[in-house]
This record gives structure tokens, C-alpha cells and sequence, in this order.
């Protein structure tokens, strides 16, 4: 790295008020939020890439709260009123999303969302709870029923002129969306710009040190150190490499898969669909393609790395649902040319974190498969925290 100019010190490389790591959902939300409420603030937010390149930029598009076998699960493992909170948080967050973002340009379509259930003890199980799942949720959507089971569908529909219809329940809910996830980086991205918050792209984060305000170290190869009053981390599954060892909270890195067909013919499938506790889902793209992703519950340790890039074994176990789930037309690796992968954060709990790691240093990620609904409240928290204990402002 060459000396940097005076030029250089005293605009891109400057010192800001507050530091954000991170140019996703969380670290964009959180730095328009810092300058709506204190616009003289002098906000940089540092990305690695080129272009933000964690889960926000990756993900499925899906503003969802969760399939009812997702939800019977969380209710079994974490109770009735944790489960109606995480569902609470996420309906917040989609009703935020409609109300600030659905009439902008990011391909917003309510066609709600559907769980597919295909094995038959788990059909009878669901069938037995879903009264009891729809009554704890009554409160958070204000519908009587939540999840009904639907028998004509577009799912049912799709391509019946030759595939049989599959022998499964499927749940249907009126209240989720999808978008475009890059439409929606790229709008947050123009909406900070507006504001006066400031980027530096391309270079990594390497290490922080935390300190008093104004001397919290930021070092990276880019541009040496930096220093700030007060950093915010979302780096959400990248997390770990910045953190100090004894960091309380687990932030796990997982690598799921998405594929993405070319414009099928004779497409009816509209809407969001959930499979098997979330771990899969698909939807349509447009009118005319398909996307499927997840099945890392079947990729074992394989997918537990923050290293992008393929997966045979997941990506096979989707093409063999879509064949046994539309079984008139083979699936195969070509119906896909396009596929990527991306880094989830996983935990323990469901709830997204929010601690100080160091002094000056706040953390505030880890929304595993839900991002989309949660980091806008995320960001928003993230943002009131700092905001308290900013003193230091030049
Ligand atoms: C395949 C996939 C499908 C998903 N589908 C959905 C969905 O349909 N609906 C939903 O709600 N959620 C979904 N999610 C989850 C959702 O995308 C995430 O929860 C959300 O995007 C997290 O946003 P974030 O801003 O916290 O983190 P990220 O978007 O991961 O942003 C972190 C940023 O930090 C940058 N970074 C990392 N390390 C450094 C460093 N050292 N220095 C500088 N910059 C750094 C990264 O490049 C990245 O831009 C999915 C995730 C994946 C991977």
C-alpha cells in the first residue's frame, strides 16, 4: 500500500464519528437511521468487496416469518411466547418493508406464502396443531386463521398439463412477499449517498481494537488505521475473524445453495414457498423462472464455512424434490445455469445479537434465514444503542 496523501487522509480516509463494517440489510438500515436522527454525523461504512457481497446481496427474496413446521418446531424448543416474539419481530419487519419500500422499484409482489408438507406423520401432526399454532399467532397478524390448508393452488396448478399433482399438504398464508434483494441493497445504497454517509468499497476489515471514543482502531490493508468514536460490526456470518475469543454469543457460519432456472415454458407457480422446517424454499422469479436454495440440513459439516461456493449434495437433493414433486418433466443440473451460494449466521436462539464486543465496538447481526424482515429493526436498535454513547464528536 502507497503512503496515503493529505487529500486522501482528509477525505476517504478521514476519521468518521461512527464506523460500520459491513454494506448489508443491517449495516445500511443502521447507518441511514444515524443520520436521520443526528445528520451531522459523520458515518463510513467500510465494505470488503467491490460490491456488498455478504447474505443481503445472495439471499432468496423471501419477507417471510416462518412455515408452520418451522414455527411447531421453535414453539416445541423454545415456548409459546418466544416463538409468537420471533414471529412478532419478523411480521414488523414485513410490514416496515411494505410500507417503506413495496410502491420503490424492488419487485414487490404479496402472493403470500406456502408450506409444502409431503411425509405423512408430519401431515397428521400439523393437521392436529395447526388450530393451536394459529391461536398463539392470532395476536401478532390479527387473522383469525393464520395458516389454512389449501387445495387449489398455483402449485397444484404448475405444469398440470403434465405432471401429476403431488400427494402433500399444503398451508397457505396471506401476509408474505417477495422482492429482489439487490434491488433493495441498491436502493439503500442510493438512499445513503443522498444522506451524506460515506463508503469506502474493497478493502477488508482485518482487525479492530476497541477503545476510547474517537480511538477505536480499524486496520486494514487498504488503508492501514483508521481510527473512529464508535464502530458498528455487521458482518453478520463473517462475524467471528473480528471478534475477541471470549465474545459470549455463538455466530455461525452456513453456506446454503440457490438455483435459478432459465424462463420455463407453460410456468404457473406464484408465490413463497417453505419446505421442511425452512430449510428449503423456492419461488417463482418473474413469470416464467424458478428458484430453489437451502438444504443445508443435508450438506452436514460440508456447508459449515464462511467460504462461498458450490455443493454438490444439496444441490442434488433439490433437483430430486422438484422430481418427485412434479414428476411429469425431468429436472435436471441444466434446468439451472445459474446458481451461487451464500453465508447465513447461525446461532443458538433465534434472536439476532446485539452486544459490545469491546469499547466503542457494538456487534449487531446473526439473522439467520430472516434477514430480510428483521435487519431493518436490527439496524434501527443498532443505531439508538450507539446513539446513547456517543459523546466524542469532533
Ligand atoms: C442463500 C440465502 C438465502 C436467504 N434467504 C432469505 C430470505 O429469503 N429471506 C430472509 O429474510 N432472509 C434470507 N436470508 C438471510 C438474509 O439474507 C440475511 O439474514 C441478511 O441479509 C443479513 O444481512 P446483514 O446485513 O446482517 O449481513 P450481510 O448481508 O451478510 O452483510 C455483511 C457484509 O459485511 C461484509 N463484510 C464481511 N466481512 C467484512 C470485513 N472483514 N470487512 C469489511 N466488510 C466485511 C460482507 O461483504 C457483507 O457485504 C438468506 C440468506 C442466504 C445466504
Amino acid at each position: 500500500m502507497p503512503r496515503s496523501s493529505y487529500w486522501e487522509q482528509t477525505t476517504f480516509l478521514r476519521s468518521p464519528d461512527v464506523a460500520i463494517i459491513g454494506a448489508g440489510l443491517t449495516g445500511l438500515q443502521a447507518a441511514l437511521e444515524l443520520k436521520r436522527r443526528q445528520p451531522d454525523l459523520d458515518v463510513l461504512v467500510m465494505e470488503r468487496a467491490a460490491i456488498p457481497r455478504g447474505a443481503s446481496t445472495r439471499n432468496a427474496g423471501f419477507a417471510c416469518f416462518g412455515g408452520p413446521t418451522e414455527l411447531l418446531a421453535d414453539l416445541d424448543a423454545y415456548g409459546p411466547e418466544s416463538m409468537a416474539d420471533t414471529v412478532r419481530k419478523r411480521f414488523a419487519g414485513i410490514k416496515a418493508l411494505e410500507k417503506n419500500f413495496a410502491h420503490r422499484d424492488i419487485d414487490w409482489v404479496k402472493d403470500g406464502g406456502y408450506e409444502v408438507i409431503d411425509d405423512a406423520e408430519i401431515i397428521t401432526q400439523v393437521r392436529n396443531r395447526l388450530p393451536e399454532l394459529n391461536a398463539l399467532l392470532r395476536e401478532v397478524t390479527g387473522l383469525e386463521e393464520t395458516w389454512v390448508e389449501v387445495t387449489e393452488t398455483n402449485f397444484l396448478k404448475s405444469w398440470t398439463d403434465h405432471a401429476a399433482p403431488p400427494s402433500s399438504l399444503l398451508l397457505h398464508n396471506p401476509l408474505e412477499a417477495q422482492l429482489h434483494p439487490g434491488k433493495l441493497v441498491t436502493l439503500l445504497l442510493n438512499d445513503c449517498h443522498r444522506a451524506g454517509i460515506r463508503f469506502l468499497f474493497g478493502g477488508e476489515v482485518e482487525s479492530l481494537e476497541g477503545g476510547a471514543a474517537g480511538a477505536v482502531k480499524i486496520r486494514g490493508a487498504a488503508w492501514g488505521t483508521l481510527h473512529a468514536s464508535q464502530v458498528l460490526v455487521t458482518v453478520n456470518a463473517f462475524a467471528r475473524k473480528l471478534l475477541p475469543t471470549d465474545f459470549p454469543e455463538e455466530i455461525r457460519p452456513v453456506r446454503n445453495q440457490i438455483l435459478l432456472s432459465d424462463p420455463l415454458p407453460d410456468f404457473k407457480l406464484r408465490g413463497c414457498y417453505h419446505y421442511h422446517e425452512g430449510y428449503v424454499y423456492f419461488r417463482n422469479v418473474g413469470n416464467d423462472r424458478l428458484l430453489i436454495g437451502g438444504a443445508r440440513h443435508k450438506a452436514g459439516a460440508s456447508s459449515e464455512t464462511d467460504l462461498f461456493g458450490p455443493n454438490g449434495v444439496p444441490e442434488a437433493y433439490l433437483l430430486e424434490k422438484l422430481n418427485e414433486w412434479f414428476p411429469g418433466r425431468t429436472w435436471t443440473d441444466a434446468d439451472f445455469p445459474t446458481r451461487w451460494s451464500g453465508i447465513i449466521a447461525q446461532g443458538d436462539g433465534k434472536s439476532p445479537v446485539l452486544r459490545y464486543a469491546s469499547d466503542n465496538v457494538l456487534v449487531a447481526g446473526r439473522l439467520a434465514g430472516m434477514g430480510v424482515a428483521l435487519s431493518a429493526d436490527l439496524g434501527r436498535r443498532a443505531a439508538e444503542k450507539l446513539l446513547e454513547t456517543t459523546t466524542n464528536r469532533p
